[in-house]
């Protein structure tokens, strides 16, 4: 096998590395550095001139100096913890070197006694003498040590020389590729290749060059890459044929008719987007994308409607019983009573359910809401024709794709979430998808007051929601977890339950992570039914219920929070027609920082648009909460630097689907970028 042609070799584990011993692998693979490509990614953090020499006479202290001396006296202690010492000399004076835990025969061997010898390290002078312990060059060829020498962060345990031995290995081995980008691409990063931008990278002189055109190749490979295979996953569930959905306008539109609002123009928009989805022969691998109270809902529930009188079932799951409860009231309202319905519910008695599971074999039951307990084993559907997902944005690819081959054929899948994501995300998060964006909010929807406050300040918020109360709203306080990893750390709640108890008796509840699920669902059902007035919880509230009575949010502790989080908890009020108001809390007095991050929450109640720039303040990371999803994490491209890289990418994406482009020649760069399991349905 030619190793210079294949990836294979960047993707062969580390006992590839010719010349390394066990110990130095280990350390590198405790470091997550488990194949010869992890490597590569490693830039070079700065770099160790080592070129100019000295004598001994002329050596400046606390530096890294090369020096050419002359060993002339060894003297070996053989007493445990004393170092070995060789005494050296040039013409203008003398030098000890120091070497802790090491072998005579060794000194011996890279010191020989009269032997000129070139050494390299940081010069410490001690009792009268010039000191280099543990030096990190020798050599007899001054002129291997007379270069720059990258220091990279991961040496840590291996010498910065052996590193740099791994590492111009690896290059010099490098496969040579064929160019898998179009001529226009290359254009734009001036024709450099892969093999020349990484050697680029590695180079002394090209330390912390990010914005130069090597840089930006790699980053764009890294991009690009996660955009093909997405839009590979998304074509491929494109192709299965299904039998076609046929719609009746005119009984959608008389269910349309019969709600107590008009629909949004963008509600109009992406609902003829699914239904044209619903009667094309290609299955549908949709996302309903849409803010907090958006509308989403609706839009779902006439798209069930009208594949249900196309004939077929449709099953929609929930995150939370209470959302699925909610979800099965609202068709029960709008839809006409020979469409069957039903709920599946952790609480229904196991004859109930037995039946229930009878009934959706026999094509007895029409639309079954529920939470993940829909898609177990046991659960069969007669004619699934369509699959609805609510709040489910920590799915990530695999699971998305799991779901779509589950339903069969014929069934049609619909995604729904309310997590805003910077545009530049979208198809790193969601390109395996169709996407459906409703970005304006229904006209009655007010926008919410958003208020920071010390939280020495309390009494102020006490007596504002007692107002609130007075008028018979109700109000949700989160007390975030102090530690998250703790999950059952709920002190604050607690005593924040006990002092508002005393103000407001009988007037509250607690719900935080020791509350079982029965119980939880009681407290928010009595929410609902306004059997108490405030809701003190740990957690976020279950997201997408309407509380429609809840128009006050008191966010303890804010700056636990992302924007993004907090948009989404502010989202649980203003629902309904009254006036709504946030008030964020804070123990101290805010940092400039914190202050512009607030301020872009209380101008804008847009979470898109928040999302964008909670994410330029703060850089990707976690912010989103998309870590468990698997979404990648990119190793050198940047969402907000690179955000050019992340346009030119989609552009490539939708210009290569178009153009049919056989994507064979992309292999090697799928193969060394992206995730095996999902490769290997493709490529
Ligand atoms: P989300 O997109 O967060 O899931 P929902 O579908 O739960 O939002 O809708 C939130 C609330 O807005 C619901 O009470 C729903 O009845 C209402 N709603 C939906 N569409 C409209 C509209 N076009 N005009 C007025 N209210 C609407
Ligand atoms: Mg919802």
């Amino acid at each position: 096998m030619n190793i210079k042609s294949n990836y294979q070799y960047l993707l062969s584990d580390l006992t590839k590395l010719r010349g390394v011993g066990y110990k130095t692998t280990n350390l590198l693979k405790k470091k997550g550095i488990n194949t010869i490509f992890d490597i590569l990614w490693k830039l070079p953090k700065s770099y160790t001139d080592r070129s100019k020499s000295s004598k001994i006479k002329d050596l400046k202290i606390n530096e890294n100096q090369t020096i050419t001396i002359i060993p002339h006296k060894y003297l070996f202690p053989r007493i445990r913890n004393l170092p070995n010492r060789v005494f050296c000399k040039d013409e203008t004076g003398e030098i000890e070197c120091v070497f802790f835990n090491s072998y005579e025969g060794y000194i011996k061997k890279i010191l020989p006694i009269g032997k000129e010898i070139t050494l390299s390290g940081k010069i410490k002078y001690f009792r009268n003498r010039y000191q280099l312990t543990n030096p990190k060059y020798i050599s007899e060829n001054a002129s291997l040590i007379k270069q720059k020498h990258n220091t990279y962060s991961l040496t840590e345990g291996i010498s910065e020389k052996v590193y740099n031995k791994i590492i111009s290995q690896i290059l010099n081995l490098l496969p040579t590729f064929n160019e898998w980008h179009s001529k226009e691409i290359m254009k734009k990063f001036s024709n450099i290749s892969w093999n020349n931008s990484i050697k680029e990278l590695h180079k002394p002189e090209n330390i912390g060059k990010f914005r130069e055109n090597f840089y930006q190749r790699l980053a764009f490979d890294e991009i690009f890459s996660t955009f093909l295979v997405n839009s590979e996953i998304r074509k491929k569930i494109k192709k299965i044929k299904k039998i076609k959905k046929k719609i009746n306008i005119e009984s959608q539109n008389k269910i349309i008719s019969n709600l107590d609002f008009t629909l949004t123009n963008d509600q109009k928009k992406t609902l003829k987007e699914i239904n044209n989805d619903l009667c094309s022969s290609n299955k549908m691998f949709r996302l309903l994308q849409g803010d907090v109270g958006s509308g989403k809902t609706i839009v779902s529930l006439l798209a069930s409607y009208n594949t249900i009188m196309s004939g077929f079932q449709v099953a929609l799951m929930a995150p939370t019983e209470i959302l699925a409860r909610q979800h099965y009231s609202l068709a029960k309202k709008i839809f006409p009573s020979d469409i069957k319905i039903e709920l599946i519910s952790g609480k229904s008695h196991h004859k109930d359910k037995k039946e229930i599971l009878k009934k959706l074999v026999e094509h007895k039951i029409d639309l079954i809401f529920g939470t993940h307990a829909i898609f177990q084993k046991k659960v069969e559907y007669n004619k699934l024709g369509l699959i609805i997902i609510d709040e489910q944005h920590k799915f990530g690819v695999n699971q998305r794709k799991k779901l779509s081959d589950k339903g069969g054929k014929d069934c049609d899948v619909l995604l729904m979430t309310a997590t805003p994501i910077p545009r530049t995300l979208t198809m790193s998060i969601y390109g395996d998808m169709d996407i459906s964006v409703i970005s304006e909010k229904p006209k009655t929807r007010k926008p919410i007051k958003t208020y920071s406050k010390l939280e020495n300040k309390i009494d102020e918020v006490i007596r504002f929601i007692k107002k609130e109360m007075d008028l018979e709203n109700q109000i949700f306080w989160v007390c975030p977890l102090i530690d998250e990893s703790k999950k059952i750390d709920h002190e604050s709640a607690v005593k924040k339950f006990e002092y508002l108890k005393k103000i407001f008796p009988n007037k509250v509840s607690l719900l935080h992570g020791k509350t079982t699920l029965d119980e939880k669902e009681k407290i928010l059902d009595n929410f609902l039914k306004k059997k108490f007035s405030i809701l003190v919880s740990t957690t976020i509230i279950e997201v997408g219920i309407d509380f429609p009575n809840a128009n006050v949010i008191v966010i303890e502790n804010a700056n636990k929070f992302g924007l993004s989080q907090l948009h989404q908890l502010r989202g649980r009020v203003g629902r309904g027609y009254k006036d709504s108001t946030c008030i964020l809390m804070f123990k101290s007095n805010l940092s400039e920082n914190a202050k512009k991050r607030i301020n872009i929450l209380k101008n804008s109640n847009d979470g898109f648009k928040i999302s964008e720039e909670d994410m330029k303040l703060r850089g990707f990371g976690d912010i989103l909460g998309f870590k468990q999803s698997g979404i990648k994490n990119f190793k050198l491209a940047d969402p907000v630097h690179n955000h050019d890289l992340f346009i030119l990418a989609e552009k490539e994406i939708k210009r290569i689907e178009a153009s049919n482009q056989d994507i064979r020649k992309f292999k090697p760069l799928i193969k060394l970028y992206d995730r095996a399991d999902i490769i290997n349905d493709i490529a």
